[in-house]
């Protein structure tokens, strides 16, 4: 492999998204997968990474978490579950990681937090590039139209564990950005409970095959905007998690996000 190809090792790599960071790797000529590890006890560990994705021999066997698992990886791609990020942090080294893992607990977070003062952390609820943009039009929208009633829809597939979406607590967080302070969540409704002034709701729906959908609601006296994202596949994932491991090359330590990634900060 050329010291021009940034060596890329995807955690999680047997998942619905570790498969299509696979497969994106494998197919870009700038990037070479050197790692692929999933979770202890699988059946498809020491499978091909390529085959397991669905693509070529990639000749590399699927691994678990271990010491030396990273050693010959420039950036770490997680999409894996809390427990697997946790389990793999303490091998990362100094290589970058770009996660995309959500519904992290505290003290996952704290050890994100404490890599980046070795290497590039770029941690996204949502790699999607068009996510990115909503998450600035959302902010936009929020300081534009204060007095609006802000409602966040989100859906996902049935297997989706996490709810609601991080993607969903990010477009809250964007709203609160554009508004100046942290807003209060509503999460869902049931029985007596009329709308709060100022409040944020946010309803999550579960079902199918849907890949991930969101929409920002912001309603007034006399008209509603709408902004909205819908991932027709998890490709939009792995290749705003592609885009975002090539940013960390030559990169300081330090925590960035996709609006860095992007250009939009
Ligand atoms: P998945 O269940 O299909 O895949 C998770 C993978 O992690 C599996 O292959 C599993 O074997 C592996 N894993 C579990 N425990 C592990 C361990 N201890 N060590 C190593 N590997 C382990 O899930 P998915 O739909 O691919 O989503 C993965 C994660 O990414 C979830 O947290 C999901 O919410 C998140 N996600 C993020 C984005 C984003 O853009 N940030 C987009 C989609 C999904």
């Amino acid at each position: 492999m050329s010291d021009d190809v940034l060596r890329i090792a995807v955690l999680g790599a047997a998942g619905r998204v570790g498969r299509r960071v696979v497969a994106a790797v494998l197919e870009a000529t700038d990037l070479g997968l050197v790692a692929a590890v999933t979770r202890p006890g699988s059946d498809l560990v020491y499978q091909d990474a390529g085959r397991v994705a669905g693509v070529a021999f990639s000749g590399i066997p699927l691994g678990t978490p271990e010491k030396d698992c990273f050693f010959d990886a420039d950036v770490v791609i997680d999409f894996s579950l809390p427990g697997g990020l946790r389990e793999a942090l303490p091998f990362l080294g100094d290589c970058a990681l770009v996660t995309g893992t959500t519904g992290l607990d505290a003290d996952t977070e704290a050890l994100v937090a404490a890599h980046a003062a070795k290497a590039p952390v770029i941690q996204a609820a949502n790699f999607s590039t068009g996510v990115n943009v909503l998450l600035g039009l959302a902010a936009i929208a929020a300081r534009a139209l204060p007095d609006h009633d802000v409602e966040i829809v989100e859906a996902h597939h049935r297997h989706k564990k996490d709810a609601p979406s991080g993607t969903a607590l990010a477009l809250a967080a964007a709203i609160g950005e554009g508004r100046g302070e942290a807003p209060i969540l509503d999460h869902g409704r049931h029985g007596l409970a009329p709308r709060v002034a100022g409040h944020v709701g946010l309803h999550a729906l579960r079902m199918g095959d849907v890949v991930g959908e969101h929409q920002v609601w912001l309603a007034g006296e006399g008209d509603r905007v709408l902004l909205g994202h819908v991932a027709t596949s998890r490709d939009t994932f792995a290749h705003g998690a592609l885009r975002a491991a090539r940013f960390t090359r030559g990169r300081a330590p330090g925590r960035y996000t996709m609006r860095d990634v992007l250009g939009l900060t």
